[in-house]
């Protein structure tokens, strides 16, 4: 049984951190084989129970929950630093040529497979994915997160108007894929399915129809889409669904609020989307590097919070500028001073971190699974070195409390923050 001692970083159902300098992990396989945290705490009280076992040390360093990206496109690994004027423009010039490739599944494998190990490379150790209109793409995503047993959901994208040839589905195929690719993977190892509108626009009325028909009929699969980013994107959805609401209004006409709908961005509501948010469950993927990136706007974190609807962190990468999760809460730091309350917010470290672990996780609808190191919870953690640059060393030294040295890993850190990723090694059984 791999017992751990160093410093350790995790969680408090109130989303509170709990810090132990020296702390003790004890990690063991549960009745399936799969590797669950067994102890969590400070070394002192903990380590008479594991006095047999050997111990890995790690002066110095510090073990950390595995980071959850709430929205990221794999097939955009590449379309990552493309300039452009904007999210529709940006779509049209790089995106969507770009995703047209991925009909062919050796190609999808080849990026499947970097994506994935960029992923565990930033300390990403769950993540809710697009794949592209293609199966392919969804069948080679799946299988490479199941060759490393990495926690991960994806879906075949819905877009089947407004969209070039090359990615634009048929109606009818588009929903018999769907049905077809949950039966495949969800819930297979550590994978789960999300039905995958691309965003209203780009979805006629019975596509829509058709993916609320599934989502009703698997309640337990995911839901994601894109809502609220630009002002040029809601005229647009406006002008094709007059009928809802708000664009909004649209994914809930269709059936696709509820528990395990993911949406990025929601940037631009009232507080009857917020409501609508929060009453069905539904909750934000807030993707800062994205937003500031094209020019989007800034999530509404006091709004938010104020209506009580969920939300956390995310990349969106390609639109997002990287896959470190400590550039995104850099980010998400930024929007909150400059977004749209008058004073602007100081998300507090701990908040940050939060939002891109176990909060991140309970939007999700995996809390207590993923995205904390508590007992019971899947052992997916990270071994930061706080010293990995001569800045950071300086910095991290001076720390007089928690918030201070997360504080400084946020701001200055990256992938070379990340010493180690660690996903549970052992076969598992069929439950998800
Ligand atoms: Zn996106």
């Amino acid at each position: 049984m791999p017992v751990y001692r160093s410093a350790l970083l995790r969680f408090a159902d109130d989303g509170c951190a709990l810090y132990d300098e020296d702390g003790l992990l004890a990690i063991g396989p549960d009745a399936q084989g799969r590797q669950r945290v067994l102890a969590a705490g400070a070394w002192q009280a903990l380590s008479p129970q594991y006095a047999h076992e050997p111990v890995t040390h790690l002066p110095g360093r510090i073990l950390a929950p595995g980071f959850v990206d709430m929205h990221i496109h794999f097939p955009q690994t590449d379309v990552i630093g493309s300039p452009a004027d904007g999210l529709l423009p940006w779509l049209e010039n790089y995106t969507f040529p770009h995703e047209s490739r991925f009909v062919e599944s050796e190609y999808s494998g080849q990026v499947a497979q970097f994506f994935i190990e960029e992923l565990l490379r930033n300390g990403v150790t769950t993540a809710l994915a697009f794949s592209t209109s293609h199966p392919a793409s969804v069948d080679a995503l799946f299988t490479e997160a199941q060759r490393q047993q990495m926690r991960l959901i994806t879906g075949k994208v819905l877009q089947d108007r407004h969209s070039p040839d090359g990615v634009r589905d048929d109606t009818e195929q588009s929903l018999i894929d769907t049905d077809a690719l949950i039966q495949r993977w969800h819930g297979v190892d550590r994978l789960g399915y999300a039905i995958t509108p691309r965003f209203a626009p780009t979805s006629t009325h019975e596509q829509l129809r058709g993916a609320g028909e599934l989502a009703a009929r698997y309640p337990d699969v995911w839901i994601q889409s894109h809502v609220a980013e630009n002002r040029d994107e809601i005229r647009w959805a406006r002008e094709l669904f007059p009928a809802a609401r708000s664009y909004l209004g649209v994914y809930d006409d269709f059936g696709l609020m509820r528990e395990r709908a993911v949406y990025a961005h929601c940037i631009h509501f009232d507080d009857d989307d917020r409501a609508l948010m929060r009453d069905t469950g539904a909750v934000a993927a807030v993707s800062p590097t994205s937003n500031l990136f094209l020019g989007s706007g800034f999530f509404d974190y006091a709004g938010a919070d104020r209506v009580g609807f969920g939300y956390g962190l995310a990349s969106d990468v390609g639109g997002g500028t990287s896959f470190s999760p400590f550039h995104t809460m850099l980010a998400a730091y930024y929007v909150g001073r400059e977004g749209q309350t008058k004073q602007g917010l100081s998300l507090s470290p701990q908040r940050l971190w939060w939002q891109h672990t176990a909060g991140a996780a309970k939007a999700l609808g995996l809390a207590g699974v993923v995205g904390n190191l508590q007992p019971g919870c899947e052992a997916d953690f990270v071994v930061l070195n706080p010293e990995a640059t001569p800045l950071l060393a300086r910095k991290t030294r001076q720390a007089r409390n928690l918030d201070e040295l997360l504080f400084a890993l946020i701001v200055l850190g990256d992938d070379r923050v990340v010493q180690e990723t660690v996903i549970s090694q052992a076969k598992y059984g069929s439950s998800a």
